[in-house]
């Protein structure tokens, strides 16, 4: 899991994020570290340089942070600041994309302009009780005027509240912090987690799948469609509790599946597998059923998906909606519910669907919701697919919590998706596979 952690200079998100990572052993990374580390390349402060000229050095000639910060949050600078902005967060990127492993806190107070803040994490914002306090603290930590840290704090980021999992008003006391700790700590451990496995139609990549997401409560597992290429992302130690639900019988949706059938079938004679495999799969097209039902070498079990029906695997009871997609494939959106917390999927799906999937979504937890689409594709606005822009809506009308955009065009930008959707909506991230979600 990646717990991303920021909020204003001197709201004490490090100390949080460092006992955190103590607690939880994960990784630390301290981004301002790597900033630090990036003004000792002389090609850097030979381009910093350029940008903002020679003011960034003392009278020695040596490169001062200081000065830098004065020339960079004064107000007639907006352009270099700009050039500046794209400059540096493209190095810090590429360092921060070598860190990116399975468990990590990352510390850093700009997370939320990059596009980083697009990817599946835990979000903590720190936000102290009283600025007086933290003003005070960052006067004697940095040893700066009033009116340069007021002109910091001028320039500094507003921070969405609507954009975390948790919002930690500090008053700096042990106590609630250590609570507050706990609480992170308890919620990691003892919660359900959606993976990514599969983001993209109609064709796998190195690096991507077509559609594919698993919810692991503590070993018992969900998966939601299993696309071309998406098994490759799959951990086959959990195939002993698995339940597979397919949206629809398209490619791109169970192609993988017989990979899941086949591998029942041997783990069975090796004694690697006690229980089948429990498959969920829409009654049409008929042949395509049939030639699943088929599939002799399999460990598995056959479930008709009904509409109203409710289904039970494990903790998890899930329930479906009939949704318009293509003709003669029955698209299904599922909603599953656990341990008091809801997740809507949509498969694939035409806007004419809209309402009904309003409804169907109200107040869930996250929407993995399709968006083929970008605007300026120019798709008329119902067709068999979502544009991004139309996932945001839904999601604000349903009022979910968390929006995640899948099903990308493989040779788009996914970030397109994400600037089109956050028009509409804020609590949103571009479903990248392997990333992690607590739900
Ligand atoms: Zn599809
Ligand atoms: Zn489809």
């Amino acid at each position: 899991m990646i717990v991303y952690i920021t909020g204003k200079s001197g709201s004490g998100k490090s100390t949080i994020a460092k006992a955190l990572a103590q607690k939880l052993d994960y990784d630390y990374v301290d981004v301002d570290s790597i900033v630090h580390n990036m003004y000792k390349n002389l090609d850097v402060l030979r381009r910093v340089e350029q940008i903002f000229g020679d003011c960034i050095y003392d009278e020695n000639g040596k490169f001062d942070r200081k000065k830098l910060g004065q020339v960079y949050f004064s107000k007639q600078n907006q352009s270099a600041k700009k050039l500046f902005d794209e400059y540096t967060l493209d190095i810090i990127g590429q360092e921060l994309h070598k860190k990116f492993k399975d468990n990590v806190i990352i510390d850093w107070a700009m997370l939320p302009i990059t596009d980083f803040w697009a990817r599946g994490a835990l979000r903590v914002l720190i936000k102290p009780i009283s600025d007086d306090e933290r003003f005070g603290k960052l006067l004697a930590r940095d040893n700066i005027s009033k009116d340069y840290l007021m002109q910091r704090e001028q320039a500094g980021l507003d921070y969405n509240e609507d954009e975390y999992d948790y919002v930690f008003y500090n008053d700096y006391t042990d106590i609630m912090q250590v609570e507050f700790i706990q609480k992170v700590c308890d919620d990691i451990q003892n919660g359900v987690f959606l993976t990514i496995l599969g983001t993209q139609s109609p064709y796998a990549k190195p690096s991507n799948a077509c559609p594919s997401y698993l919810l692991n409560d503590r070993g018992k597992c969900l998966l939601l469609d299993c696309g071309s290429g998406s098994h490759r992302f799959f951990d086959f130690n959990l195939l002993n509790n698995l339940g597979i639900v397919i949206s629809h019988l398209h490619r791109d949706h169970y192609n993988d599946i017989y990979n899941y059938m086949y591998t029942s079938y041997v783990f069975k004679n090796q004694k690697k597998l006690i229980n089948p495999v429990n498959l969920y799969l829409p009654r049409e097209p008929r042949a395509i059923l049939e030639d699943i039902a088929r599939e002799k070498l399999s460990f598995s079990n056959i479930h008709n998906i009904e509409e109203n029906n409710f289904y039970k695997y494990g903790n998890f009871q899930f329930e479906f909606l009939l949704i318009d997609h293509s003709p003669d494939v029955l698209t299904y959106a599922t909603k599953i519910t656990i341990n008091n917390k809801s997740l809507v999927y949509t498969g694939d799906c035409s806007y004419s669907s809209r309402d009904r999937l309003v409804n169907f979504s109200k107040g869930a937890d996250i929407l993995i919701c399709e968006s083929s689409f970008l605007r300026e594709h120019g798709f008329p606005t119902i067709c068999n697919h979502l544009t991004a822009y139309q996932a945001g809506t839904i999601a604000r009308d349903s009022g979910v919590k968390k929006l995640i955009l899948t099903h990308f065009w493989p040779e788009e930008d996914v970030m397109k998706y994400y600037n089109e959707a956050k028009k509409v909506f804020c609590n949103l991230f571009v479903a990248i596979e392997n990333d992690k979600y607590l739900l």
